[in-house]
């Protein structure tokens, strides 16, 4: 019996525990201690990012970035459907409306051409959402962005240590989102970071994520004591979930380097399916850089990839598809869309599959995924 392969494994580098153990001996663990500095440090430092503040997820810090940006009920933010719904629900729960528009064909990334003709008046943020850490168009939606003076609020959820221009993901718009979730590349099991590259949203970005208060002020000694200034909330992490990050984010080019590796054996080997119009791979454009997160299939049909990832799911391969488009799920409805809104969106959701992506998987494991693709699509009645 062939064990099971998993589609995601976190990479463990080995210094997590010693990094934790260390705070536990020590009695260090109130938040915003060394090794929170640490990593937005490292973060700001290793990417050039004016101002990194860490939170607890990045659901969290796409919400400091949406209430950044003061909506008021009947604004509109421009987003792609096909996302997490962490991109969404910022949004609307700053009582704003998504604003919901269809993806290119070959990032599935927010087409930025339909972009101007979605803008009205209440317009007031873009939301590009980078997927698979392969970057939007950032040009074209900055220059948008510029001519309609909206804000640009990067979800880089995925967008950790990949580039576009040679600017990291996060960076490129007004204000950035990543994710430490432990399906992502480098993880923290829940965590997250705000990107700040306007000096305007520090120091209210600052209050907001220490409740409301003039915290992180009275810390520095700028103030005498501490109070309630604005709204607020807690989106800060535990000091021990960054201990655990800043291992990973040390070990940032090794994990990406093996993630590459992993990319392009599945390119290089599922190349011969390709040609013969089996399938069609995720690809990189030449002009950015990726960070591997996910590598993808699209298939003929949605009969096909259900049909493919349950027979990978009977010889133990776990292969799964992503985004329920969220203009056409219950919530979208409620804003007033239907499912036929956004054709590619419908279309390229159903037809995705991705493939188990992780550092330790071997090169027996990955020709087992190859070989079981081959096979079935192989015995479809489209042989060559
Ligand atoms: C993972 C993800 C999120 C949410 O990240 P959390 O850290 O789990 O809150 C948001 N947007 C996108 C595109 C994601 O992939």
């Amino acid at each position: 019996m062939q064990s099971n392969i998993p589609f995601n494994k976190p990479f463990i580098t080995g210094r997590e525990l010693d990094y934790i153990s260390g705070l536990i001996a020590e009695g260090r663990l109130s938040a915003d201690g060394y090794y929170t500095r640490r990593c937005s440090q490292l973060l700001e430092e290793r990417f050039g990012i004016l101002k990194v503040l860490m939170t607890s997820s990045c659901t969290a810090a796409l919400e400091m970035a949406v209430m950044l940006c003061e909506l008021e009920p009947g604004d509109e933010v421009i987003l792609p459907s096909f996302t997490f719904v962490s991109t969404a629900n910022a949004v609307v729960r700053a009582g704003a409306k998504p604003v919901f528009v269809d993806i290119r064909a070959d990032t599935l990334n927010i087409d930025e051409t339909l972009i101007e003709q979605s803008i009205t008046p209440r317009t007031r943020a873009l939301f590009p959402v980078h997927y698979a850490g392969v970057a939007c168009e950032m040009r074209a939606i900055n220059s948008i962005a510029e001519k309609h003076k909206l804000v640009v609020i990067e979800d880089a959820a995925q967008g950790v240590n990949a580039f576009y221009d040679g600017r990291v993901l996060g960076s490129l718009g007004q204000l950035g989102a990543f994710s430490f979730h432990d399906t992502k590349n480098y993880v923290a099991g829940e965590g997250g970071a705000l990107c700040i590259n306007s000096p305007d949203y520090i120091e209210r970005a600052e209050i907001i994520r220490e409740k409301g208060t003039n915290r992180n002020r009275f810390l520095r000694g700028e103030v005498d004591k501490y109070t309630w200034v604005d709204v607020g909330s807690s989106f800060i992490p535990p000091e021990i979930a960054c201990a655990f990050l800043l291992a990973q984010l040390e070990a940032i080019d090794e994990i990406t380097a093996r993630r590459r590796e992993v990319y392009e054996f599945y390119r290089e080997n599922l190349a011969p399916l390709e040609e013969r119009e089996l399938l069609t791979m995720s690809r990189i454009p030449a002009d950015r850089q990726s960070n591997y997160h996910i590598f993808f299939v699209l298939l003929e049909d949605p009969e096909t990839r259900d049909g493919l990832m349950a027979h990978l799911k009977q010889n133990g391969i776990s292969a799964v598809f992503h985004y329920i488009p969220l203009h056409s799920s219950e919530m979208g409805k409620r804003f007033g869309y239907e499912a036929e809104d956004l054709p590619l969106t419908e279309d390229l959701s159903a037809r995705l599959l991705r493939l188990p992506l992780f550092p330790d998987i071997t090169r027996d494991e990955q020709m087992r995924v190859v070989n079981c693709i081959a096979d079935y699509l192989g015995r479809q009645g489209h042989s060559v």
